[in-house]
């Protein structure tokens, strides 16, 4: 449908991260919107450019509608080479900015934002892709309220090496991302899991409104931080978290990555499997001043 990248205008800068900018655009033959995210090769760093050409394989093997769709790639080469993805726009921006907003979400909210990320995980990781990222800004939503996983530049496809050169976000990594000794040399290890640890720190943020695995007013520090992660008493979850919540989270962020839940474990968990949910995830956002509400005040 795209044919070409000067058919896009620019309205918007949608957010900015690592690699690049993400713009919100206009293709004016459709009369639609997109997002259109633009990596700059760094000239100086030739290695700058396989996380890249990485990030592109895997957004055009993947299609699912947990995952933020990528309609087309395109390699141009002003300002010493770019890459640009054009991609579904979510109106509502990501989970970051609604927790911003909101602070806290109710339980069935978490539960229909877990039930989604779980069921994104489940189709990656049944074609071998390892997100390596799951955290709040990569977690977007658009007006239906839908959330899927976007962001795959620190993803990797099991079996096909070079993990080592994958970066993620510390904060959300699990003990065996920030401390590779546990999984060294063990065949089974695929970094499956790693993912679902990130679920869990997300899901346990959503609740408690912060960042949950340093406490509030605590400093950020980076070695104390991996220490807790690592080696840290299990988390405090809330008292006032459904036995249901407890458990979901226990399970995701279960130090040892062999005995932590997997992915389809955890999609038949009563936290994520059992509610009694009103109908869909947009109703169920719409009652509860949720996600929905932000995503159309954005
Ligand atoms: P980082 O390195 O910080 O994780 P990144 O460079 O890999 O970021 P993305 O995570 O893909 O880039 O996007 C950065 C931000 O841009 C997102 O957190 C989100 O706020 C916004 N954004 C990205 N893609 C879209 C999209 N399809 N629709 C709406 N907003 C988007
Ligand atoms: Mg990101």
């Amino acid at each position: 449908i795209i044919e070409n990248l000067s058919d896009l205008s620019k309205l918007a800068v949608l957010g900015h991260g690592n690699g690049g900018t993400v713009y919100k655009v206009h293709h004016q033959r459709s009369s639609s919107i997109y997002a259109l995210k633009v990596l700059r090769f760094n000239n100086q760093n030739n290695n700058a450019a396989a996380p890249m050409m990485r990030e592109a394989e895997i957004l055009k093997r993947v299609d699912s509608q947990f995952i933020v769709k990528c309609h087309a790639v395109f390699h141009t080469i002003s300002g010493g080479g770019e890459l640009c993805f054009v991609m579904e726009h979510m109106e509502g921006g990501s989970l970051y900015e609604a927790l911003r907003a909101h602070e806290r979400l109710s339980e069935d909210v978490i539960s229909r934002v877990a039930q989604c990320v779980l069921k994104g995980l489940q189709y990656l990781h049944g074609t071998k892709i390892v997100h390596g990222d799951i955290k709040p800004s990569n977690l977007l939503i658009n007006a239906k309220g839908e959330i899927k996983i976007a962001d795959f530049g620190v993803s990797w496809i099991v079996g096909s090496g070079n993990v080592e050169c994958c970066m993620g976000t510390c904060a959300y990594m699990s003990p065996e991302r920030v401390d590779p000794e546990r999984w060294d040399g063990d065949d089974n290890a695929d970094g499956f899991a790693g993912d679902v640890w990130s679920v869990g720190v997300v899901v346990l943020e959503c609740l408690v409104g912060h960042y949950p695995l340093i406490r509030m007013g605590e400093k950020p520090d980076w070695a104390a931080l991996i220490w807790g992660i690592c080696f840290g008493e299990r988390l405090e979850i809330p008292e006032s978290a459904s036995p249901e919540f407890r458990s979901f989270v226990r399970r995701c962020l279960e130090k040892d990555w062999r005995k932590r839940g997997s992915v389809e474990e955890l999609l038949q968990h009563p936290f994520v499997n059992n509610r009694s949910f009103t109908t869909s995830f947009a109703s169920a956002t719409s009652n509860n001043h949720g996600l929905l509400d932000f995503a159309f005040h954005a």
